[in-house]
């Protein structure tokens, strides 16, 4: 607290990341980062950048990288954003199109940022709680409201909404921007990036810090008709010019242009998933049916902060969310095969 703060200042409650810790040697399985590492091209894009580029600025528009996500995504390189990190992204699209006098509906349980935005940019929210088996009714979001916002597979359930229901959403709401965070999607949904060329209301969100290994890197996108995108260009524009550095932007590149190694990892991630998932089944934990790179699970007779902390005992980090009606799960990021045994193997000395 200090006497130079801002009212808005004062009252933000900010989002808390995972923890990253710095010294010991965990196996982590906090944060939904890759067990993998980033296709060599990006090491290779990264180290061969000429001194020259970092002494200029970098490309405001990121044209070269825009342009390889739309050639991959089937879109026009106006219907492609670039952001430091799908969040910034996300801040930008929270300020430019979600800011209006009716209340932006969201899932009740979903990622934790998107109250935190909401309340920096003074944007009033209206919850929507998840059915009993914490699947989203796409139902509900029929009434009004002045935007949409739900991350599909949703977090931290896992649950993908299939792509038959977000057509329902559009639908729907024919006057609203509908924000789909697709973090996940890579490991095993339908993008509704298909849907952009039907829909002026829709927009795509995609960050390469799970399915790309690159959270490091700080790369993420967002997809849709011209006129949203421009709106997003103005913030950004009035904001920060330059959002994604050089390297950022080679690497990225890079990413995007080896697909071979994109699929493999999605696929060793879904293999390693469907295992622990039967594994920890085994086990007697309840685990909800995931398309995304983590678990979200519960024990019928263990107390969820029990297991969190005997496993951080034992060097393994996962994600506890200490708010009801979720307080009773762990969710569990994908790691490689070894962290998923040495996960196993502390669970069952428990
Ligand atoms: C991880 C995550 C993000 C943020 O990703 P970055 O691109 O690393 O900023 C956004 N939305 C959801 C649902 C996520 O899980």
């Amino acid at each position: 607290m200090s006497r130079f703060w801002s009212a808005v200042t004062h009252q933000l409650t900010p989002y808390v990341p995972g923890e990253q810790p710095q010294h010991q040697r965990l196996i982590k399985l906090n944060t939904n980062e890759s067990p993998f590492d980033p296709a060599p091209g990006v090491m290779q894009a990264i180290a061969e950048t000429p001194a020259e580029l970092l002494r200029r600025y970098p490309d405001p528009e990121s044209v070269v990288l825009r342009s390889a996500i739309a050639e991959r995504m089937g879109l026009a390189v106006d219907q492609v954003f670039v952001g430091n990190g799908s969040d910034e992204v996300l801040g930008h699209i929270f300020q430019g199109l979600l800011n209006h006098s009716l209340p932006l509906l969201l899932p009740e349980i979903s990622y934790s940022f998107y109250p935190v935005w909401a309340s920096l940019y003074g944007i009033d929210i209206e919850p929507l709680a998840l059915a009993e088996d914490f699947s989203i009714n796409v139902e509900d979001y029929a009434r009004p409201n002045g935007g949409i916002i739900l991350p599909n597979p949703n977090a931290p359930t896992g649950i993908l909404l299939p792509l038959a229901d977000i057509r329902r959403l559009l639908d729907m709401n024919p006057d609203s921007v509908v924000v789909i965070d697709e973090a996940y999607i890579d490991f095993g949904g339908q993008s509704a990036a298909a849907l952009v060329p039907e829909y002026d209301n829709l927009l795509v969100v995609h960050t390469l810090s799970k399915s790309r290994s690159l959270a490091g890197l700080r790369v993420g996108y967002a997809l849709g008709q011209a006129p949203l995108i421009d709106g997003l260009n103005r913030v950004k524009n009035s904001f920060n010019s330059y959002p994604l550095d050089v390297l950022a932007q080679r690497g990225a590149l890079a990413s995007i242009e080896d697909e071979a190694w994109f699929q493999q990892c999605c696929e060793q991630v879904i293999a390693n998933r469907e295992m622990l998932r039967g594994q920890l089944q085994e086990r007697g934990f309840e685990v909800l049916p995931s398309s995304a790179n983590f678990l979200f699970v519960r024990h019928p007779e263990r107390s969820a902060l029990t297991i969190f902390n005997g496993l951080r005992e034992q060097g393994v980090i996962v994600r506890h969310f200490n708010t009801p009606p979720i307080d009773q799960f762990l969710r569990i990021s994908i790691g490689s095969h070894e962290d998923c045994l040495a996960l196993l193997e502390a669970l069952d000395s428990l």
